[in-house]
């Protein structure tokens, strides 16, 4: 089927509502979406009954940030929402976040930047605060003209990084608790990770040696090259491959819109 198993709504750093995205996913002409926020499952009721309304298949999804890199995401799909380690790990997720943002607030006030932390949460409104609404004040108060030249000159810095860091699980954990939860667990867009292919393949061993099911192998930002390199890991760790967009829309991404990728998914869905 036509699938886009990547994307985030408002709530966490997306700009669109849960229904409004499954529209967007059902006008797209998408046998399925996943809805995939960054450390919340508080979307996903309402994708779901949007999507039993305009008769679109919505699958609950997840992207859990882990600890060892800076960009480090595993994708959960199909789990219990209610499960209790999951909801145990998404809340302690949120406090972490909470307590990074008068902190991110006090790194750019160092730099001469001073924008006010009510704007960042007013944008967030409750939920999950994350740097893409950081980025749109940013732009927002003159500092940078785009999101993009937000993170390159604030955001995304080896200094923000070292200093700036949020608690986060370790990818183990990650797999773990949404595979405790009933969930099938895929490795996001791999080639974020910043790591050579070796260092790849080892990461790629010891998850699927704890219950990893997929690698993200399509993803618009993928080269020919990459994609079947993912493809030839997965092949040969016996995992499935799964393909999102990544889709925030377009305040948020400009480049990036929903994507229709033919996807077996049998093994998602059982
Ligand atoms: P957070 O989990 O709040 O630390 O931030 C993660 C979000 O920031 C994700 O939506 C990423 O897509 C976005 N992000 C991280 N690095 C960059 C970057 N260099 N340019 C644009 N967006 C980024
Ligand atoms: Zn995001
Ligand atoms: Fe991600
Ligand atoms: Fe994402």
């Amino acid at each position: 089927m036509t699938a886009d198993l990547h994307t985030h709504s408002t709530a966490s750093d997306g700009q669109y509502t849960p229904t409004q995205l499954v529209r967007l996913a059902k006008e797209r002409g998408l046998d399925a979406l996943a809805l995939t926020d960054h450390d919340t499952v508080d979307g996903l009721e309402e994708a779901v009954l949007a999507g039993e309304r305009m008769g679109i298949r919505v699958i609950r999804g997840i992207e859990l940030s882990a600890r060892e890199y800076p960009t480090f995401h595993i994708l959960g799909y199909g789990f219990d929402p209610e499960s209790p380690a999951l909801s145990d790990l998404c809340r302690e997720l949120k406090e972490g976040r909470d307590q990074r943002a008068p902190r991110i607030i006090a790194f750019l006030e160092e730099q001469g930047v001073r924008i006010p932390l009510s704007e960042v949460e007013e944008l967030a409104g409750g939920q999950i605060m994350g740097r893409p609404h950081f980025a749109q004040v940013l732009v927002r108060h003159g500092y940078v003209s785009s999101n993009r030249e937000a993170f390159d000159r604030y955001l995304d810095t080896s200094d923000f990084h070292r200093r700036v860091e949020r608690p986060k699980p370790l990818a183990q954990v990650c797999v773990e608790t949404i595979r405790a939860a009933g969930g099938k667990a895929s490795l996001a867009h791999p080639y974020q990770i910043g790591v050579d292919t070796g260092t790849l393949e080892d990461i790629v061993r010891n998850l699927a040696g704890c219950g990893l099911d997929a690698i993200e192998c399509f993803y618009p930002k993928h080269t020919p090259e990459q994609q079947s390199f993912y493809l030839r890991l997965a092949e040969k760790y016996g995992l499935h491959a799964t393909g999102g967009s990544d889709f925030h829309g377009e305040r948020v991404k400009p480049d990036v819109r929903l994507a229709a990728w033919e996807l077996e998914t049998d093994w998602l869905l059982e």
